[in-house]
């Protein structure tokens, strides 16, 4: 068990802390403590001015002169030279475009097609079900005997064999934390001739990332989420410069063609990764997450990962300490695990509904779990000190036995 930290030590651990700064640039109100940035990252001031700028400038004067005088048709690909960094891919290996999820289906598609004999695609039990429900629907439209299979995160290695197609596995579990080793079973996948499609939507800006240190062929991941581009902001999608050329691209629209303003009826793929483009980019939503991935420039991705790690220690220390009805589901080993902390608990959602009143924001993962992120950028030591005060209090009160608390919204 990690040893509890007093508001003391936090209050000090803040004081030299090189990442301080960085909060006065997000937009969350005072005393709020934000323990949500693993499903909607916060909005910064840098974002909002961006977005009311491309608003009333942009769109509101230019109209559809902006494409050119904007830039808007390349957008997509400034945000993608943003973001290979964060994730170790070299530049033009990374485009961004449509949802995770529709970048799954095209990525899942195109590995596909790269191993045509083989049938299985490799999956963990557990796994985000957007993963899974897009691997079942392609197997399903394509018709030829696909099939998903799933197995126990312990289980993944042994089940990769000749017959498997696609490993598709998500790095950091969204509901425990829990992290794979994305180089190793990469490797073994490649020895058995699989290739592998990883979700990086919990590890993009969470901590530092080497899509190509590790032998991935394949990643996709989420903009909203750590990269804090805004609700729904486009997702990015990576292919290992082996398979670029050729790449099969399902939903080949018009902005996947290598000239869309020819308006040519023969399709020709762009002979690039903006091949993975689709349709028309969401300009508004990409200005965001443009704005939005500023700060990660020139960021020691290790050192922000080491705070996190201390936020971790305070956090779960002081949790562990004060309300031991509490169970850790997220790995204690720093390098099993991202950048979440999650407990069970059988009335979790109530305790969360409580913990928001109290001006604590985390969320709820069903069956029975408590989920906190823990991202260094706008969190301080002495906030994760005070939530984990916040949460056994409402446990030591019973405060989430209330029917207030109990009636679970639309999303949860
Ligand atoms: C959040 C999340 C997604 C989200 O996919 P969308 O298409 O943006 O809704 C996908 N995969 C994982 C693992 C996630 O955590």
């Amino acid at each position: 068990m990690t040893k509890p930290t007093s508001l003391e030590e936090a209050q000090h651990l803040d004081l030299n802390d090189p990442f301080a700064p960085f909060r006065a640039s997000f937009a969350i109100a005072p005393g709020l403590i934000y323990l949500d940035g693993n499903s909607l990252g916060p909005l910064q001031h840098g974002v909002r001015e961006r977005l009311a700028e491309t608003v009333s400038e942009q769109w509101g004067v230019g109209l559809i002169r902006s494409w050119n005088t904007y830039d808007w048709i390349d957008l997509s690909t400034s945000v993608a030279a943003r973001i290979a960094p964060l994730i170790g891919a070299p530049q033009g290996t990374v485009a961004v475009a449509d949802s995770t999820s529709v970048n799954l289906f095209k990525l899942l598609a195109a590995a596909l097609r790269l191993r045509p004999e083989r049938k299985v695609i490799l999956s963990e039990k557990g796994n985000f079900p957007t993963d899974l429900y897009v691997a079942t629907k392609l197997a399903e439209f394509l018709g030829q005997g696909h099939e998903l299979r799933t197995v126990e995160a312990s289980g993944i290695a042994d089940a990769i064999d000749a017959d498997t197609a696609v490993v598709l596995l998500t790095e950091v579990n969204y509901r425990t934390g829990s992290r794979l080793d994305m180089a190793q079973i990469s490797a073994i996948a490649r020895k058995a001739g699989a290739l592998t499609l990883w979700d990086l939507a919990h590890s993009a800006g969470a901590f530092p990332v080497d899509v190509e240190a590790a032998g991935v062929d394949f990643a996709v991941g989420c903009g909203y989420k750590y990269l804090n581009g805004g609700p729904g902001a486009p997702s990015f999608a990576y292919v290992a410069a082996q398979h670029l050329a050729g790449l099969f691209q399902p939903i080949g629209g018009w902005q996947s063609h290598v000239a869309p303003f020819s308006f040519s009826e023969d399709y020709e793929p762009a002979p690039s990764i903006e091949v993975l483009r689709t349709g028309t980019p969401p300009v508004l939503s990409l200005a965001g997450l443009d704005a939005a991935l500023a700060i990660f420039e020139g960021i020691d991705m290790a050192a922000l990962r080491r705070k996190a790690d201390q936020l971790f220690d305070i956090f779960v220390g002081n949790v562990e300490a004060g309300c031991p009805q509490l169970e850790l589901l997220t790995p204690r080993d720093p390098g099993k695990r991202g950048t979440q902390a999650s407990f069970a608990f059988d009335n979790a959602y109530a305790a969360v509904q409580a913990m928001i009143a109290r001006g604590v924001i985390g969320d709820f993962r069903s069956p029975d779990i408590m989920r906190f992120g823990l991202t260094p950028l706008y969190l301080s030591h002495q906030d994760v000190w005070q939530a984990a005060r916040i949460l056994c209090e409402v446990m030591s009160s019973r405060a989430w036995d209330n029917p207030a608390y109990m009636t679970k919204a639309k999303v949860v």
